[in-house]
């Protein structure tokens, strides 16, 4: 059995206050109606780490944005996972495909943050997907291969079981554009092909792969009821506690 994960991302948004609310209330509310396996994961910005870290208990865990991939030295403004970790974050989102787009993250420093963030014993959520121009162009599978090959395959087995993969088409994020189930799942399908090429059946059986992308309360069900997808990861819609806590509950409808 596949671990089910429904991980809402904060970005960039909400204060010190609006954090501790929205995320007491998410608490409450997934504590009421949790009743599978399915885990809640809330990604929070830094400030907020430390104090949801100790609301959320085993209800709903914790997780970064982003990390460096150094452990400590003379990177001002940067936080280490070692830093993470030590605030009991348990997850931490790399390769999301903003800090690919307006940081310049490339590869091949997502495969040394993705390293830094196992060596600190935090489970990477690991980003992949193409553009609009990459879907309509039909190169979608060789960028998600690329993404993969260059960021999460240079990994032992070991290492690469703790990994949750995330695919999210970039043109589907933000957008209120969903990927049809039928689209997600070919490149769910697509991913865990490429990983039991890679490491083997069983492990590509194992590994959690969520959709994420314009991921909303209406239409869950229908992406997480397809084969490979395993959970979402969600944006705009982990900003209301409802829609957030609804999504989780389509595990067990
Ligand atoms: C995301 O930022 O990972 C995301 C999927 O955003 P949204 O749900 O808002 O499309």
């Amino acid at each position: 059995m596949r671990k089910k994960i429904v991980a809402g991302n904060w970005k960039m948004n909400l204060d010190y206050a609006e954090g501790i609310s929205l995320f007491s209330e998410i608490v409450n509310m997934v504590r009421d109606e949790q009743k599978g396996e399915q885990l809640a994961v809330i990604c929070a910005p830094f400030i907020h780490l430390n104090s949801l870290s100790k609301l959320g208990g085993t209800t709903v865990r914790i997780g970064a944005q982003n990390c460096h991939q150094n452990e400590s030295g003379a990177f001002t403004g940067e936080i280490s996972a070692k830093m993470i970790k030590s605030v009991g974050c348990e997850y931490v989102i790399i390769g999301h495909s903003e800090r690919r787009q307006y940081f310049a993250e490339s590869d091949e420093l997502l495969a040394a943050k993705t390293s830094a963030a196992l060596k600190n014993n935090l489970i990477p959520i690991f980003c992949i997907g193409e553009t609009l121009d990459e879907r309509n162009n039909g190169s979608y599978f060789d960028v998600i291969k690329t993404q993969l090959t260059g960021g999460v395959f240079g990994l032992s087995a070991e290492d690469f079981s703790k990994v949750v993969l995330a695919y999210e088409p970039v043109w589907a994020i933000g957008t209120g554009l969903t990927a049809t189930s039928e689209q997600a799942q070919e490149v769910h399908a697509y991913i865990r092909k490429e990983i039991a090429a890679k490491y083997g059946e069983e492990l590509a059986e194992k590994t959690t792969i969520l959709y994420g992308g314009s991921c909303n309360p209406k239409n869950a069900a229908e992406l997480f009821a397809q084969k490979d997808i395993d959970g979402g990861l969600i944006g705009g819609a982990s900003l209301k506690s409802r829609d957030f806590v609804d999504i989780v509950k389509t595990f067990n409808s």
